[in-house]
């Protein structure tokens, strides 16, 4: 296969009419023809910087060199000594602000697939029945892991590897955290993915509880006191959506983005063969820009909705990822930007019928960087719809951290935690993830829950 070495090999996407109308996956991924000639344009850099951009620090260039050889089981291995979720990270990693963004052939042409090799090789080591191997030797130790989103499963992954005897407990009923609540099918397959890697993690010989709600079914101090567990590392996540406090918002036909997200994807409202009621409405906005509203709108746009993004910036302080934000147009997904919704519109039944909002301008930055939005007096209008999905943030919830004895929040109800080992202000538990920094990334959660690993380790080393 011709290879320009400044461009890109391009990846099969499915076609936008054609997928605007499945949940079927977006990006088909590389062939391996296609991720050999791909990796053959990867300079094999010394002291490389697309390792300093990976917060898992996977040793990139040499598993692309291996890829570029074609010896895929190797490039797995090399992966899978770093990340417990490759395939996961293969798809839904902002790559081009972290490893892609570093990458030296970005300055004069396309940075490395980095993202894409990852996902060709993870895919591939799945098909071919590739599996991590447990440790042999057993430390006589328990940890218990709260939570089994990204943090979660690799914090526990990774001390499965030393050797601890592990056990998630998670709340819902299948484990993934906003792996399987959150990010829809199309972008991020269930069974095919996000299972199978973590069938991965419990072949590492981790337990996974589902059901149990740490601050309900069991406290962390009950885990510590009464169960045996010698460390805990609270990898909660961020869920507890947040609202703007405008009249009409308690209306019915107001959902929070987790919402409508979670049934149709943890309960599978979208699948013909499920009875989850979801009301997906007709004429659907979707208030806020980040990765979570493009999803809650093409989600909405795929059960049969016309959709309208309603953001209060511009394009460019869009949140979400380019990618994101491009396959949402090429849908048929509408923006709305520099527009602030001021009242949800409520019929005399108490449903949506429309929202009331205000155009912006944007003028200096603020303490973030971003140019804060300024209302232009006088340009209020009316949308009309039948259904508003509010997309604007989470918080952590406040269950673990307020039955957690000597555990310290900050005023955001995010757990305290050293950044470098993920440890609390409570001896024996570490935490990392959205727990502790508000809603983020899964890399970053992922760095959070192996850096956490590493304290767990030297912290039952002293004890
Ligand atoms: C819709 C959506 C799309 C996103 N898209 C992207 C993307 O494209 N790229 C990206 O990098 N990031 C994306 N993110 C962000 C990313 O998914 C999160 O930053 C990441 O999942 C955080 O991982 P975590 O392990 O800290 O928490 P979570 O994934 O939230 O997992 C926390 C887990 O803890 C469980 N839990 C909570 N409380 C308790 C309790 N009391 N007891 C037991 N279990 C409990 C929860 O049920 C959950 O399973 C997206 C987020 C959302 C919501
Ligand atoms: S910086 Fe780019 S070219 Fe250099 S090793 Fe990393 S991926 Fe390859």
């Amino acid at each position: 296969m011709a290879t320009d070495m400044f461009t890109r090999v391009p990846i099969t996407e499915q076609d936008p009419k054609v997928r605007a109308t499945n949940f079927e996956e977006v990006c088909l991924g590389y062939t391996a023809e296609e991720a050999m000639a791909e990796a053959s344009r990867c300079l094999n850099c010394k002291n490389a910087r697309c390792v300093q951009g990976c917060p898992v620090s996977i040793d990139i260039p040499a598993f692309i060199q291996e890829v570029k050889a074609g010896n895929f089981e190797k490039a797995s291995r090399i992966i899978s000594a770093s990340s417990a979720l490759p395939a996961v990270c293969g798809r839904v990693c902002p790559q081009e602000s972290q490893c892609e963004g570093k990458c030296v052939r970005g300055i004069k042409g396309d940075p490395v697939a980095i993202g894409k090799l990852e996902r060709f090789v993870a895919d591939w080591a799945r098909e071919n029945n590739i599996k991590p191997e447990p440790a042999t030797e057993k430390k006589n130790a328990k940890v218990a892991v709260i939570g089994s989103g990204p943090a979660g499963l690799t914090c526990a992954g990774e001390l499965a590897k030393m050797g601890y005897d592990v056990t998630i407990f998670e709340a819902l009923h299948e484990p993934g955290g906003v792996l399987v609540y959150g990010i829809p099918e199309f972008r991020l397959p269930k069974q095919k993915v996000v299972a199978a890697e973590i069938d991965n993690v419990k072949a590492l010989g981790v337990k996974i509880e589902t059901n149990v709600i740490v601050g309900k079914s069991i406290t962390v101090d009950e885990l510590m006191e009464e169960e045996g567990y010698d460390a805990v590392f609270i990898g909660s996540g961020a869920g507890l959506p947040r609202f703007m406090g405008i009249p009409g918002e308690s209306a019915n036909g107001v959902f929070s983005a987790n919402e409508y997200l979670t049934r149709s994807n943890l309960m599978k409202a979208f699948d013909e063969e499920y009875d989850t009621p979801i009301n997906p409405g007709k004429k659907v906005a979707v208030v806020g820009g980040g990765n979570v509203a493009m999803d809650a709108a093409r989600t909405a746009l795929r059960l049969g909705a016309e959709v309208t993004v309603v953001y209060r910036r511009s394009e460019e302080e869009l949140p979400a990822r380019v990618e994101e934000v491009h396959h949402a147009k090429e849908e048929g997904i509408r923006f709305n930007l520099l527009t602030n919704p001021t009242e949800i519109l409520v019929d005399d039944k108490g449903w949506v019928k429309g929202m009331k909002c205000v155009k912006m301008e944007l003028g200096e930055p603020d303490e973030s960087g971003r140019r804060s939005p300024i209302v232009i007096e006088g340009s209020e209008f009316e949308m009309e719809l039948d259904t508003v999905i509010m997309s604007l943030g989470t918080s952590p919830n406040p269950l673990i951290s307020s039955t957690t004895k000597g555990l310290e929040v900050n005023r955001r109800k995010c757990i305290v935690a050293e950044e470098e080992f993920g440890k609390t202000s409570k001896e024996g538990v570490y935490a990392g993830g959205d727990a502790v920094t508000g809603a983020a990334t899964v890399i970053l959660a992922m760095g959070a829950g192996k850096a956490a690993a590493k304290g767990i380790d030297e912290y039952l080393k002293s004890i």
